[in-house]
């Protein structure tokens, strides 16, 4: 099925002009409205008059993530705010979190984008979604809830955690989809069983959207099995929209479609920034081309994948990106947030007695992510009381939990004992099998 036949069947000829008008009028946009990006173009001589087909797009200057933290709140928004009807953030390198804003008629984008998410998931009027990703200041649970309210489904807004309630829901409201992390519904398939629930046989569910995290084909077949169902992958990120950049169609669950009249894809060489053909793996790069409040030009995502633009069997003329096979930074998605080591060292280096040697070891338990923050202690603190170190290390779960929300376990270790590095230090050792 197909929410919005027009556009994502469109031509690929009439698609690329629709595609031309949208992204002339976003340049000649952030030129006008956002500082930022008239001191970019302007360092590099170009004017928005100076983008004249869709080739010219290598001439626009990319975006970063710490561009978006250097301007932290609001410096990139290209309405004024009281054009704006929501923000959301994610977490940025730093402390600081990357902020975006949305007019109406971007969240009504989004809702629309939702829409196509879900019915190309098979979902559609009368199904109960079990609505798992987290609200709040994250883009996963409102963006599904809006797509899901669109089509004219009934939403359980259950957010996430509290799990034997969730289980408890899913039997009694007998939802038929369900949207959140890969990692989240195996986990949930564990608790349901050792609650006496056969996720196969007891509840509803006929389908499940899974992202916001990496996975693998492994995991698919894990998660179709255990709960008897079909799972196709959904990806978004916030800087761009949050969910519904792209989503894979369940006819033929191989890549997601990216939904091209609202966002340009390219796949680049990370080292060079070089545009790269299509099936060649690279760097994902996205331009917005009908937001209002937040357009980003050429954001670099770090995401590695590829694009296909071979016509799939759903009738989809937009390319397909292949599931995300890697970062080419070093972030880490721990339960649906993401971590950067980089923001753990700084929380580490605030706590005295600690040395700058440190691991984290991320493993998933019981489908569950952990992560352990191994830590050295300078040597006065390590001839000191036991109760000293274990105040430390409750500081430091204290601490990263304040930041990210995750609890972590902490284990102090002796000076010198971290194994040192001739290169790059080894800071993560991620034993999670996807
Ligand atoms: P969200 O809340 O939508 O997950 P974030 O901005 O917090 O958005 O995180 C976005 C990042 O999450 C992406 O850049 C990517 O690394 C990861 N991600 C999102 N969806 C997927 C997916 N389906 N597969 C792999 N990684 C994903
Ligand atoms: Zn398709």
């Amino acid at each position: 099925m197909i929410w919005n036949e027009e556009f994502e069947t469109l031509p690929r000829e009439a698609l690329e002009s629709l595609q031309l008008k949208r992204l002339k009028a976003t340049v000649d946009r952030v030129y006008a409205t956002v500082p930022f990006y008239k001191k970019k173009f302007d360092e590099a001589g170009l004017k928005p008059s100076h983008i004249k087909s869709l080739k010219d797009m290598r001439l626009l200057p990319f975006t970063v993530k710490t561009d978006l933290r250097d301007n932290y709140p609001f410096g990139l928004f290209s309405v004024p705010m009281e054009s704006v009807v929501r923000v959301h953030a994610s977490s940025g390198t730093t402390g600081k979190p990357i902020v975006v804003g949305y007019t109406r008629r971007d969240i009504d984008t989004w809702a629309e984008l939702m829409a196509r998410t879900l019915t190309a998931a098979g979902i559609h009027k009368g199904d109960i979604v079990h609505n798992s990703y987290g609200y709040g200041l994250f883009t996963g649970g409102l963006g599904a809830h809006y797509g899901a309210e669109r089509i004219g489904a009934s939403v359980i807004p259950i957010s996430g955690g509290n799990t034997k309630r969730q289980i408890m829901i899913m039997k009694d409201f007998g939802p038929t989809a369900i949207t959140c992390t890969p990692s989240y519904a195996l986990h949930l398939a564990d608790v349901a069983r050792d609650m006496g629930i056969d996720p196969a046989k007891d509840f509803k569910i006929r389908v499940g959207c899974f992202g916001a995290e990496p996975w693998s084909e492994k995991m698919r077949e894990q998660i179709e099995k255990i709960f008897n169902i079909d799972a196709v992958d959904i990806f978004g990120l916030t800087e761009v929209i949050g969910p519904g950049v792209s989503s894979e169609c369940i006819e033929a669950k191989r890549g997601l479609h990216v939904f091209e009249d609202h966002f340009i894809p390219e796949i680049i060489d990370p080292e060079t920034g070089e545009p790269l053909p299509y099936g060649e793996k690279g760097e994902l790069v996205f331009t917005s081309i009908t937001k209002e409040a937040f357009p980003v030009i050429r954001y670099r995502t770090r995401d590695i994948s590829c694009l296909n633009p071979e016509l799939c069997i759903c009738g989809r003329t937009f390319v397909r990106m292949e599931r995300i096979t890697g970062r080419t930074d070093d972030m880490l998605i721990i339960r649906g947030v993401n971590v950067f080591p980089s923001q753990i060292e700084s929380a580490l280096m605030q706590i005295e007695g600690l040395e700058p040697h440190y691991q984290l070891i991320v493993d998933r338990k019981n489908n569950l992510d952990t992560i352990e923050v191994q830590v050295e202690v300078n040597e006065r603190i390590f001839s000191d009381e036991v109760k000293q170190l274990e105040v430390i290390e409750k500081r430091v779960v204290h601490d990263i939990k304040e930041m990210f929300g995750v609890s972590c376990k902490c284990t102090l270790v002796e000076p010198k004992t971290i194994q040192r590095s001739e290169g790059k230090a080894k800071r993560v050792i991620d034993k999670r099998q996807l």
